[in-house]
């Protein structure tokens, strides 16, 4: 049995907003679990549902089997981490890490004892008798992550942790939060709208959209098997390349560039008429014209030299690519460039449902 279970959950706000549909998931024990969608995709009112703070309008929430939608925050023994850390300014980091179980009246010995395992998990221990105002953005984080995981609790949530952190403290923070994950072995739900985050902290990632989750999966399985076109296009970075098209006599037109589909979908030609979408990633393609792949040639628009890799900026005509090469390659500018993009690196989905259609590649 799933030690979380959510069952058709739904969020109707009072204002008739329905801002989650049917959200299915079962997490197992100590999983971390990311949500991961662009902004007002519902990711906080489901963490918001699971931690009790919001009532969920109709579905079933299950803790270890057990039906909690009407137990309170505290009987769900869940810990939230939020976004602005909270912390109280005028506590030393000791007293805001054991502010929880000094509330619930605990033996002080066993605050200590708790408090510096804690604080020697999160590289704190130099800093208990400061106050918050004198620790950087990254310490105060981990003295409100200290907070949560000193309660002992069985799930973790955490809503957009790192979002006040600097690009650097972001990195050091999410490695830190995989060591503690590793460390406490706790179940944990971690909402971000980053992909990078999620991709490096999941187990597995839930990829929403408008309220609707659109897949459920590894990072490895949304990278290498994206469902749809939103899926496909949110994970990695810089995101998939999409070509555009109407099937015509089996081909895919775009620009001077004909694409033959019956390569990679031998059915194509008995699609005709049929909007296609193309995809295919930036660090997938070969520089050149290479065999068992399509050749493609656009005008360099513009290079990123990002140091061991380059963003090449393709136009050819009126659609536009983004390619990944390796920074020795990097082309100059204004030049007609020729790549190749091998079948299996090929991605098509429907045009209209924009959900994936398995290829097949010679
Ligand atoms: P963000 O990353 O911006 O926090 P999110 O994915 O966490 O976004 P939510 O905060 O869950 O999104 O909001 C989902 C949708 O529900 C949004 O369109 C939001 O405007 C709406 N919403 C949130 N709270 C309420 C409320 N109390 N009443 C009505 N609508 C709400």
């Amino acid at each position: 049995m799933a030690y979380l279970t959510l069952r058709n959950i739904n969020k109707i706000y009072p204002n008739g907003f329905h801002a989650v549909h049917n959200f299915n998931l079962e997490i197992e024990k100590g999983e971390f679990v990311v949500f991961v969608g662009p902004s007002g995709c519902g990711k906080s009112t489901t963490l918001r549902m699971i931690a009790g703070l919001e009532e969920i309008s109709n579905g079933e929430f299950l803790i270890n089997g057990e039906r909690a939608n009407e137990k309170g925050p505290r009987e769900r023994e869940i810990a939230m981490v939020f976004q602005s850390y909270a912390l109280y300014p005028q506590m030393t980091v000791y007293d805001n890490i054991a502010f929880g179980l000094t509330l619930q009246g605990v033996d002080e010995d066993i605050i200590e004892e708790r408090v510096n395992n804690v604080a020697r998990i999160l590289g704190l221990t130099d800093y208990l008798d400061r106050l918050p105002r004198a620790l950087s953005g990254g310490q105060r984080q981990r003295v409100a992550i200290g907070r949560a995981i000193i309660r002992k609790v069985g799930v973790f949530l955490m809503d957009e942790p790192l979002s006040n952190l600097d690009a650097k403290q972001r990195v050091t923070m999410r490695y830190e939060i995989a060591q503690i994950h590793k460390e406490t072995g706790a179940t944990t739900i971690y909402v971000t709208h980053d992909q990078t985050e999620a991709m490096t902290l999941a187990d597995r990632i839930v990829v929403m959209k408008d309220g609707y989750v659109q897949q459920v999966g590894t990072p490895y399985e949304l990278y290498f098997q994206p469902a749809n076109v939103f899926v496909a296009g949110f994970i990695g970075e810089p995101p998939m390349n999409f070509l555009r098209g109407t099937v015509t006599h089996g081909c895919l037109h775009f620009g001077k560039n004909r694409i033959d589909l019956s390569k990679v979908l031998p059915e194509a030609a008995g699609m005709e008429g049929k909007p296609i979408v193309l995809g295919y990633r930036p660090e997938a393609i070969l520089l050149g014209q290479q065999p068992d792949g399509y050749v493609v040639t656009g005008n360099v628009e513009l290079t990123e030299m990002l140091g061991d890799y380059t963003n090449i900026y393709i136009t050819a005509e009126e659609d536009q690519a983004i390619l990944k090469v390796d920074s020795h390659d990097t082309p100059q500018m204004d030049i007609d460039l020729t790549y190749t993009i091998p079948y299996t690196a090929v991605y098509l989905f429907d045009g209209e449902t924009e959900n994936v259609i398995p290829t097949r590649h010679e």
